[in-house]
């Protein structure tokens, strides 16, 4: 409710001209420099930033100040793998034949919201029914409170492969989903399901480029696709526009991946050095997801949590990702924050970031990471990942200083969007 009003009052104070909202920032980290700065004002106007000025300045008559002078002042932090038409549970499995749409659509706005808290305010969904792509809008449109969404729709699969949307069913039920689906067997269905996607309003294109953890399949790493499917569906999403996410465990899948030209490789987690080198030459990004990935390993330790065609596969798979991060990280591959959630719980998003800094990233450059690189990615550059004057409003804060202590990260106690403030 404290929010909601806030929000009002932001609103009404927007009618008058020159009415800016100040922050004063204790420290500032603006996501592109290296070096923090002590004791700075940010003026807002509408949902922008205006200027950034050394002091803590004065508001005029009709200005807002909001006092952060106590706190760490970032950029909105930007998570590359999210899905929020789903979260771990022991009958997420059953879930798919008792929920409906809407159900999906309501629970996911919990999801969306619980993000936003977070300091999250712009994910990428990597898939989802196509609710993921309406819960975009419904965020856009101000109906839900949540963070700004690059929606894949429903992801890329091949018959039986990781998202195959009726794998482990019942032969009757199983029947044989094609390209509108998101199941493909040819260059031609690539084509298709690329533009179908493109069609039903997705931003962004996700495969799954080899088996994957929790789907009910045997095979949790080997590859899914030929190379030439993969070619057709990065040159057709091209060109429409849109960049390319495969999730990979395998290195065959994901070395096919990568030759191809996908834009980032998901989870990764048996990388070669080979795939590391030709990730470093065509520049493609490497989205860990630890988070999910500890997670799973430790749930499949719990009996009967997981299918019995999962159990094994979260066990061998989701404790080998954070020392290929490791080793790809120190030899120099590119690194983006994403981290599966759904997987675990929705709103923890923030421990990625102390799993990074473990893994040896320093603090600063996982916070690079999870704003100014991201933003590339999204090919948001010119609206947000750092605070500059220009930039979109997304600004959160710490209590504490997250570069002394990376997991101040998962306590935000500021968040604004788009110059809107959502906690306080
Ligand atoms: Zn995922």
């Amino acid at each position: 409710m404290k929010e909601l009003l806030f929000v009002f009052f932001l609103l009404i104070a927007g009618e008058g001209l020159s009415q800016k909202t100040l922050i004063h920032c204790g420290l500032l980290i603006d996501g592109r420099s290296n070096s923090t700065q002590q004791q700075v004002t940010i003026f807002v106007e509408g949902n922008r930033i205006a200027s950034i000025v050394k002091g803590f300045a004065a508001k005029a008559e009709n200005d807002l100040l909001i006092d952060l002078s106590q706190k760490t002042v970032l950029p909105g932090l930007i998570d590359m793998h999210v899905h929020f038409e789903g979260e771990t549970s022991k009958d997420q499995t059953l879930q798919r034949f008792t929920f409906n749409e809407a159900d999906l659509a309501f629970r996911a706005t919990g999801f969306a919201k619980k993000t936003l808290m977070a300091g999250f305010t712009t994910v990428r969904d990597l898939g989802g029914t196509g609710v993921n792509t309406a819960l975009r809008n419904a965020v856009n449109q101000g109906w839900v409170i949540g963070p700004r969404i690059f929606s894949a729709g429903k992801a890329i699969a091949t018959t039986g492969g990781h998202a195959d949307p009726t794998n482990g069913y019942r032969k009757d039920l199983m029947g044989d989903p094609g390209p509108a689906e998101g199941v493909i067997n040819s260059p031609d269905d690539a084509r298709k399901a690329v533009r179908q996607r493109y069609k039903d309003g997705a931003d962004l294109i996700k495969i799954t480029a080899t088996g994957g953890v929790t789907s009910l399949a045997k095979d949790g790493s080997g590859p899914q696709f030929t190379y030439e499917e993969l070619r057709a569906i990065v040159e057709t999403a091209k060109d429409y526009g849109m960049h390319t996410a495969a999730h990979a465990h395998g290195p065959e899948g994901m070395k096919r991946a990568v030759l191809a030209g996908i834009t980032t490789i998901e989870h990764g987690t048996l990388m070669t050095e080979e795939i590391m080198d030709l990730m470093k030459q065509k520049g493609t990004f490497y989205v860990p997801t630890l988070t999910a990935g500890k997670f799973v390993g430790e749930q499949a330790k719990i009996p009967g949590y997981y299918h019995p065609l999962v159990a094994p596969k979260a066990a061998a798979i989701g404790p080998q990702i954070q020392q290929t991060y490791a080793k790809a990280y120190k030899r120099g591959v590119k690194i983006a924050f994403g981290t599966d959630a759904g997987v675990y719980f929705h709103g923890d998003n923030a421990k990625e970031f102390a799993l990074m800094v473990e893994g040896g990233m320093s603090p600063m450059d996982a916070i690079k990471a999870a704003t100014i690189v991201n933003a590339g990615i999204l090919n948001m550059s010119d609206d947000i990942g750092t605070l500059e004057p220009g930039k979109l409003a997304d600004i959160v804060a710490t209590d504490q200083n997250p570069l002394q202590d990376i997991r101040a990260l998962e306590k935000v106690t500021f968040v604004m969007k788009e110059g809107v403030v959502y906690k306080q």
